[in-house]
């Protein structure tokens, strides 16, 4: 693999850390706890470098450590499909073809831009599924990143139109109506990758696991602390790169998807420029969030809102997790000055660390 397609696939796939805290060192501390019948104390555990970034696979069930075979199988040939520059991938194809030719996908690349398309629409464009042209110009996250001209940003904003993404159910094609426009699934695939593995794992029998795409967390059935134990996860300190948390909740069957300002970025002139961008601009979003963190049902939706509610800053994006998602999905913001907003939904739920400098805004 060249540098180029390695940095691609980093550019894709590596999000700020948050750490899947717990359920072993929560057993191990905790004085009355018991280890679910048919679940280990210790689980079976696997970590590969995968699109670009480093995931891992634990699964509990005792006599299962097979099944992470496949499941990671699977995430390869999809990060394979999903990535830009590499021979097997459908979302280069569909770009080199712009202004050109509609592309046939396969099917789950096809349910994959049209949900990223139905994103889009949504946020009337805070999420896009065409901003390629503004990452690619930037590089965030790359050894050559820079801050690009004004006069090239302004060309960039013309290829951002997502109502020119043309897509037809019945061929399964995916057609960008002008030449320049690049899809960049970057703030979408890595969730929808966590939910394809979680299938996997559960059509071969596993009924416990925890699966961590670069801090993508999804968390498959209850906790092997006991019966009936949700997960305990821990949310991580957007200011403090050594991973430590702000406090945690407790999720069975969900998924918690962050992304924040501090991973990524470019600094210049003592300016930090990070990788989620306006796409009125084309200048990375200038607002109150350190981090944001989305727990939902599906992690496609979760990362996907990671970067919506982004877009939108704190008081809108709250506003959106309340109205506008089903119910199930709530939000954490942390703010830049040290604040900590959550949706309604896990008022009771979310525990602040107690050591945390942070503080629960009103
Ligand atoms: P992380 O990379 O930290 O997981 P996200 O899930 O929010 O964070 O994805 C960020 C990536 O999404 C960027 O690296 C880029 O590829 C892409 N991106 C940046 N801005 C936008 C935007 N406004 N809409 C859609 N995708 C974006
Ligand atoms: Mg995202």
């Amino acid at each position: 693999m060249n540098k180029k397609v390695v940095g691609i696939l980093t550019l894709l796939f590596m999000i700020p850390l948050m750490v899947a805290c717990g359920s072993q060192q929560e057993s191990q501390t905790s004085e009355t706890s018991t280890t679910a019948p048919g679940l280990r104390k210790e689980p079976y555990a696997q970590e590969q470098f995968l699109l670009g970034t480093y995931t891992r696979i634990r699964v509990y069930d005792e006599g299962k450590e097979a099944a992470m075979t496949p499941a990671f199988e699977r995430m390869k040939e999809l990060g394979d499909k999903i990535t830009i520059n590499e021979p097997d991938s459908e979302i280069d194809e569909i770009n080199e073809n712009a202004g050109i030719q509609p592309v046939k996908v396969s099917p789950e690349i096809y349910q994959l831009v049209k949900r990223a398309k139905e994103y889009s629409v949504e946020s009337e464009g805070a999420f896009n599924l065409v901003i390629g042209g503004i990452t690619q110009l930037w590089r965030i996250g790359f050894d050559d990143a820079r801050k690009p001209s004004d006069e090239e940003i302004q060309q960039a904003l013309t290829t951002l139109d997502y109502q020119k993404v043309q897509l037809d159910d019945e061929y399964e094609t995916v057609y960008l109506e002008e030449k320049g426009m690049i899809i960049d699934l970057g703030a979408i695939a890595k969730g929808y990758i966590a939910d394809e593995v979680a299938t996997i794992l559960r059509n071969e029998g596993v009924t416990s696991a925890i699966i961590d795409l670069g801090g993508n967390i999804l968390v498959l059935g209850h906790s092997n602390r006991g019966v009936d134990q949700p997960w305990k996860i821990g949310i991580q300190d957007p200011n403090d790169a050594r991973g430590s948390i702000i406090g945690s909740i407790e999720e069975t069957d969900k998924t918690v998807v962050t992304s924040g300002v501090y991973e990524r970025y470019l600094e210049l002139d003592g300016v930090k420029y990070h990788h989620i961008f306006d796409t009125q601009t084309g200048y990375p979003i200038e607002n109150d969030v350190a981090s944001v963190s989305i727990i939902t049902d599906h992690s496609i939706d979760g990362d996907a809102l990671t970067t919506l509610v982004f877009a939108k800053g704190i008081e809108k994006g709250l506003a959106f997790v309340e109205e506008n998602t089903p119910e199930g999905t709530d939000a954490i913001f942390i703010s830049r000055d040290g604040e900590v907003y959550v949706t309604s939904g896990i008022k009771d739920t979310f525990e602040l660390s107690t050591e945390s400098d942070y503080r629960m805004a009103e």
